[in-house]
């Protein structure tokens, strides 16, 4: 959920936006309103992305960019290219924001202001967003802002394989001399994989791979 229709592959968006949630609202640009947790569980917010029908837009103000984007997630020179692409959008305030997303001024306002108070008591009673203490209220431009439309980001089906990485056939038998890891199998995370853990499956069934098939008898 925080990749741009604007660029292709993996892109940059996502380097930014990663740090940006909970640093600003996510904008439904029919409503011009907030329409889900913004720290919420990505598929949640892939699918109510999908749903809206047009890509949502993230915003945060410059502060909170600098401080918590670039230099850290991003790094300076790939925030320039962003911005050079016009993956992420600068707008000295939020009416000229509004004017270039054709959003509802008046109602964009209102959220914002409501986002901010949430900020402030750090508890947000409409979606529970998640707040941090280092967060600088959306108040102030310029604001910077991206669009957002979910990407394939893990395909969970593939070979089946047992805990020594031999790929079985569709019998259940280990296949003799072919073994796989990582996100050509499929079934070692279940039905949906958890965060984080799709490098730690490549990097654990690669090696088991390897020391089965150099005839490892460990496990
Ligand atoms: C946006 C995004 C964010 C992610 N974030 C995380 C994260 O934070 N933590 C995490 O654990 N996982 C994350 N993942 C998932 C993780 O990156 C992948 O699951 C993992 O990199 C898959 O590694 P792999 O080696 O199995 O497959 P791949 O990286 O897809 O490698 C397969 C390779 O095979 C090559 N290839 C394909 N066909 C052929 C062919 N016919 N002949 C020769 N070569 C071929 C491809 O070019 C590719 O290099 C993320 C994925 C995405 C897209």
């Amino acid at each position: 959920p925080w990749t741009s229709p604007d660029e292709n592959g993996f892109g940059l968006a996502p380097l930014a936006v990663e740090s940006m949630v909970g640093y600003g609202p996510m904008i439904n640009p029919t409503t011009s309103k907030r329409f889900i947790k913004e720290t919420g569980n990505r598929k949640v917010r892939a699918d109510a992305i999908v749903a809206l029908g047009k890509p949502a837009i993230i915003y945060t103000c410059e502060a909170n960019m600098m401080n918590k984007v670039v230099g850290k997630n991003m790094k300076p020179e790939q925030f320039e290219t962003a911005l050079k692409n016009g993956v992420i959008r600068k707008f000295d305030d939020l009416k000229s924001l509004a004017d270039f997303y054709k959003l509802d001024y008046a109602t964009l306002e209102k959220e914002n202001e409501k986002f901010n108070g949430y900020m402030k008591a750090m508890k947000d009673p409409e979606f529970d967003c998640m707040f941090f203490k280092d967060a600088v209220l959306n108040t102030k431009g310029p604001f910077y802002a991206i669009r957002l439309w979910p990407r394939v980001h893990h395909t969970m089906g593939g070979l089946e394989i047992n805990e020594k990485a031999q790929v079985l056939d569709v019998k259940g038998n280990p296949i003799a001399g072919l073994y796989a890891a990582g996100e050509a199998t499929g079934g070692v995370h279940g039905m949906v994989r958890l965060g984080t853990v799709a490098v730690a499956d490549c990097i654990i069934f690669g090696r088991i791979a390897a020391r089965t098939a150099n005839g490892w008898a460990g496990c």
